[in-house]
């Protein structure tokens, strides 16, 4: 069991926990990334990454999130292989978090990045066709079902967000729904009743996706919720929208939480109430979560953070003198 000390701590090693260490890094700060299960975060389940600023090709998410890594070791940040288990914020910095291996991190600042995951619905086929017809996320699969027929799953404001925007892509969107009655707001509702590309399809669950013969999506089987009644549904792609699971458990009673358990930030910053704590990426942006907006906020942490550490300093030189 060893003690790592940094003037950053980072939790998380997707696209914000691994921006905030280069510019951490950049800055002086030597931040350590304990980079948890999933190193490389939600985007190394991808295949095809469309929408990343910088690459006029297609790249591919695992790819990018090894030259993320690459970049962050570069300029010198120390990378851990380890999971937080646990954190104590009560003190204010330093902060000290322990390691699944027995590790001890204490950070002068505290970057949390421990990013979100789709609620899958764990029927036969659902990750056998991830990439291949099966999708958590329309914004950044939609484009590969142009012209094609897409269903969406679930009736929250994801499920119809979902696929009000899959009609960009699509004039056959279906949207299947356990109930006969949407979860979403009216406004949202209104938007989805009045396109005549969308059609709501009730009362129905999901059974099975079942690939073709080409290996890729080709239909699901459902059933219905009333009356018990079995059909078959062809879709060439689907997406399962029934909501995301923000990786928050750490911080239950130690930081404040909004609607779904994501961290509450002062808007439009990362700072939580904590002085010296930030959150950044996809654990504190129910809204847009995209690789792009997740770097984004991860910087932003980074440059909060060095400045927390500037005025800390300052008054630490002030009160000695
Ligand atoms: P994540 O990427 O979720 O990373 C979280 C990190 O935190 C992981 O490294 C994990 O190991 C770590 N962690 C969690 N708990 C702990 C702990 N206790 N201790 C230590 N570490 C911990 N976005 C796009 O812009 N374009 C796309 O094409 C696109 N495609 C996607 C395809 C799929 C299948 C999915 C699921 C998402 C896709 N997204 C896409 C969304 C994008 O991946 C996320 O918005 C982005 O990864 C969020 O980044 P993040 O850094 O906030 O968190
Ligand atoms: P959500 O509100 O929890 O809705 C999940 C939907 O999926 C519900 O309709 C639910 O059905 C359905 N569902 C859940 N488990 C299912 C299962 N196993 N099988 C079939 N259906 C299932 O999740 P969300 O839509 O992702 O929204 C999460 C939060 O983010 C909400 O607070 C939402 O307001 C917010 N959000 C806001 C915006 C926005 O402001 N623009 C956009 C997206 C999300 P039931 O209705 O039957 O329970």
């Amino acid at each position: 069991m060893a003690t790592h000390h940094t003037k950053m701590l980072i939790i998380g090693s997707g696209p914000a926990g691994y921006s905030a260490a280069i510019y951490g890094a950049r800055a002086m700060l030597e931040p350590i990334v304990v980079q948890g299960l999933q190193p490389g975060g939600q985007l190394t389940i991808t295949t095809d990454v469309e929408n990343y600023p910088g690459f006029k090709d297609v790249i591919q998410g695992p790819w990018l999130m090894e030259q993320m890594q690459a970049q962050a070791e570069h300029v010198g940040t120390r990378m851990m292989w380890d999971t937080i288990v646990e954190v104590d914020l009560a003190n204010g910095s330093p902060f000290r978090a322990i390691g699944d291996s027995g590790d001890e991190y204490i950070g002068e600042t505290l970057v949390i990045a421990t990013g979100a995951q789709a609620k899958w619905l764990g029927v036969p086929g659902e990750q056998e066709l991830g990439g291949k017809g099966v999708s958590a996320c329309a914004t950044c699969d939609g484009f590969f079902y142009r012209g094609k027929k897409v269903v969406v799953i679930g009736g929250g404001n994801t499920a119809v967000e979902e696929a009000l925007y899959l009609t960009n892509h699509s004039d056959d969107v279906t949207l299947i729904h356990r109930r006969d009655e949407l979860r979403s707001e009216k406004i949202l509702q209104e938007r989805l009743f009045a396109s005549d590309k969308i059609t709501p399809l009730w009362n129905k669950t999901v059974e099975r996706f079942v690939a073709g013969e080409n290996g890729a999506l080709d239909h699901l089987e459902l059933r219905d919720t009333q009356t018990g009644e079995a059909s078959t549904l062809q879709a060439d792609g689907a997406f399962v929208a029934i909501g995301h699971a923000p990786a928050t458990e750490l911080f239950t009673g130690k930081l404040p939480m909004v609607d779904g358990g994501y961290l509450q930030v002062e808007p439009g910053t990362p700072k939580t109430e904590i002085p010296g704590v930030f959150a950044c990426g996809d654990v504190m942006d129910h809204v847009y979560r995209q690789a792009v907006t997740a770097a984004g906020t991860g910087c932003m942490a980074a440059l909060d953070a060095e400045r927390f550490l500037a005025t800390l300093e300052h008054a630490q030189k002030e009160a000695a003198e």
